[in-house]
């Protein structure tokens, strides 16, 4: 059994101001807490939940005796998570400061200081006792509700001062059986693109991640120069945050569609997805070159690990497994004769110091995470004949037709139509050519 999970956001209805401004002190309170448990995180290298808890539990609840008495360990949560990211963020050498700052808060809420309450409201715990939250229910919601998607026990809450309603972070929890692959289908994922190979076939989508992650990151530094200069700092920030929005919405949206469509097709077939298994260094050949280092960690958490996340999750939802294989050396040797192949100049292209035949460097790493998945056992010595996936058809391994990959461009995908579906428009694009 595997446990897939969706947030879903609902609004409150606008809360009387009586009500309204009890959630305004409960912030406060709350966000004193947090503010507190970080900075002591922080200073004294605490990073686990249960050790902030341990320490900080009986005099931060003497200080609140008013709250309920949850609010403390989810605020020690809160701050433990907060504390975390932190400190991993400092250890790569990218945080701007020496403490967190604690600028947004949601309020961490857990099964005791919140209840369903029916379909369209939910009771939350106060320091003013129990309050009654209606809640404007929408489609997204009821698609939950209706294929059997059930409530986890925590939630958050956030403030919407102008228009004093509550946004409430739903949680829907999932659990679905694992089916046994009848093969495998791998995933490559690279800054600039993502590919598979199905049944033998490579698929290149283009996601130009690198491009999009670049372009803003470029054109808000300019921007920035500029405001700065003719309006002062605070129109500054009011443009940082919408440009912050719409780029993460923006890479989301790739992430998603990209994750749909391959996590789809695995589905499909009842195959098994295989994935490199990721380092936690953001130096990744390709990726290496770009100096900043924040950009550089921007970059690798949008297309590595943003993409890799979204099939996870997706892959979850709907039971499909998931194989991780050791990385190394999948682009560098050649799957058929097992030699080095040599690339030039930073080229996608290589040639195969064994045959003599071209490769493209993303189709060798899928030949390399499939090989490496059918032996098990991540080794990298793959045996080039007599490949056969797992439902006896035979793999065209070898054929020039298996060292090109169908690019698939993003307009395409985007439409989030079914591979085949997606193939013949390809090679009808390619025909026009
Ligand atoms: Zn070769």
């Amino acid at each position: 059994m595997v446990k897939a999970t969706r947030t879903v956001i609902v609004r409150s209805i606008k809360l009387p101001r009586r009500i309204f401004s009890v959630f305004v002190e409960l912030e406060g309170m709350y966000r004193n807490m947090v503010e507190q448990l970080v900075l002591f995180s922080i200073k004294n290298n605490v990073k686990s939940f249960a050790r902030l808890k341990a320490l900080k539990y009986r005099e931060t609840r003497n200080l609140y005796p008013h709250l309920p008495s949850h609010y403390v360990y989810t605020a020690c949560q809160d701050a433990s998570t907060r504390a975390k990211s932190f400190l991993r963020l400092k250890k790569l050498g990218l945080a701007k400061r020496e403490y967190p700052e604690v600028k947004r808060v949601s309020i961490w809420l857990d099964d005791h200081v919140w209840k369903p309450n029916g379909y369209t409201s939910i009771r939350i715990a106060t320091h003013k006792g129990w309050v009654t939250i209606e809640f404007e229910p929408h489609k997204q919601y009821w698609r939950y509700v209706n294929r059997g998607w059930r409530l986890a026990s925590e939630t958050k809450i956030k403030l919407d001062k102008r228009n004093r309603q509550l946004i409430i972070y739903l949680t829907f929890v999932k659990e679905v059986e694992e089916y046994k692959p009848k093969g495998y289908l791998p995933v490559d994922v690279n800054e600039d693109n993502v590919t598979i190979l199905l049944d033998g076939v490579a698929y290149l989508f283009e996601t130009n991640m690198k491009t999009l992650v670049l372009g803003y990151y470029y054109r808000r530094k300019s921007i920035q120069e500029r405001c700065d200069k003719l309006y002062g700092v605070r129109s500054r920030i009011k443009r940082k945050v919408m440009r912050k929005l719409k780029e993460r919405a923006k890479k989301q949206d790739v992430r998603r569609k990209i994750a749909s469509n391959i996590v789809e097709t695995a589905y499909e077939k009842q195959y098994a997805i295989v994935l490199e298994k990721l380092g936690k260094k953001p130096a990744n050949n390709m990726i290496k070159k770009i100096k900043d280092r924040q950009l550089r960690h921007r970059i690798f958490q949008a297309s590595f690990r943003g993409i890799q996340r979204a099939i996870e999750e997706k892959a979850r939802e709907l039971g499909v497994p998931l194989i991780y294989v050791n990385p190394k050396h999948t682009s560098k040797l050649c799957p058929i004769h097992n030699a080095p192949i040599n690339y030039d100049n930073s080229s996608r292209i290589g040639r195969c110091s064994g045959g003599g035949e071209l490769w493209h460097r993303d189709v060798v790493a899928c030949w390399n995470l499939y090989l490496k998945a059918l032996r098990g056992d991540g080794s990298i010595a793959p045996s080039p004949i007599g490949l056969v996936p797992l439902d006896g058809s035979p793999v065209p391994l070898g054929s020039t037709a298996t060292h090109d990959p169908i690019r698939v461009p993003r307009p395409v995908w985007a439409r989030r139509k079914s591979l085949p579906q997606t193939q013949f428009t390809t090679i009808l694009n390619r025909m026009k050519r």
